[in-house]
């Protein structure tokens, strides 16, 4: 019987049955995988801890025509900082969405294994977890082929700001030329924090300087950018994120 065996990361785990459980694992050698782990929830079962979301491990599953099940595995590291400040833990959520959604099945996708790796470990050391969420989703749009282009107007090439970013294009436009309805305005701020992010991903990420009104303007190209190349709305953990967020504001000014 075919045999997988490699590193991954649990992106989603559900309960299954009375006593599996469904784990989605992105593996670094056969992308995105779903797998079966059984008698997950009884009592003592030594997969418990290896099926739960965030944790990286190496994991052997046997290769089925729809999905595969969990031999074994051996946990690499779990990320318990993240799971113990809330808003880290929401922002480490929302990459695994991401993820997850963008992702066919039994594809490779080892440089998106890699990339979300690199994130967890700098959004566990980064006491800014909204500068790393922006670097990481722009970082997955140009893993996944649908970087935007930011160099100047598409249509006339002219390097002017501030610009508008246009979703149909995917790519910024000065004021002067024709734009489609779905385009909104972006300071040149935004756009130099977005090619920095790109040139240099997080390399240095802890002294980059974004403001929240340059942060929020990002936000907002990558939510669009990823509604209009993947089709990826609702995203049920980045609405959770955002309430998490406001919360934190709201403390920090009392
Ligand atoms: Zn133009």
């Amino acid at each position: 019987m075919a045999e997988l065996r490699s590193d991954a990361l649990v992106l989603r785990s559900r309960d299954w049955r009375e006593a599996d459980r469904l784990v989605t694992l992105l593996t670094r050698d056969a992308g995105k995988v779903t797998v079966l782990a059984r008698g997950v929830k009884k009592n003592k079962s030594k997969f418990a801890a290896l099926v739960e979301p965030l944790t990286l491990g190496r994991y052997l599953m046997h290769r089925g025509k729809s999905m595969e099940t969990l031999i074994q595995g051996e946990i690499i590291k779990p990320y318990f900082s993240l799971h113990q400040d809330l808003l880290h833990y929401a922002t480490a959520q929302y990459f695994c969405e991401l993820v997850e959604r963008s992702l066919p099945q039994n594809e490779p996708a080892g440089a998106v294994f890699t990339l979300l790796v690199a994130a967890l470990e700098i959004l566990e050391k980064d006491a800014n977890p909204a500068r790393v969420a922006r670097c990481f989703e722009l970082s997955l749009l140009d893993e996944l082929g649908f970087c935007p282009a930011l160099d100047g107007c598409f249509c006339c090439g002219q390097q002017i700001s501030p610009a508008y970013f246009d979703f149909t294009h995917g790519a910024t436009v000065c004021s002067q030329c024709p734009r489609s309805h779905d385009s909104i305005l972006i300071s040149g701020a935004a756009v130099a924090v977005m090619k920095r992010f790109l040139k240099q991903g997080f390399h240095r990420l802890s002294i980059c300087s974004v403001s929240a009104t340059v942060n929020t303007e990002i936000g907002r190209v990558c939510a669009g950018a990823f509604r209009t190349s993947l089709g990826l709305t609702e995203i049920k953990s980045r609405v959770f994120l955002a309430s998490v967020e406001k919360v934190e504001t709201v403390r920090s000014t009392i």
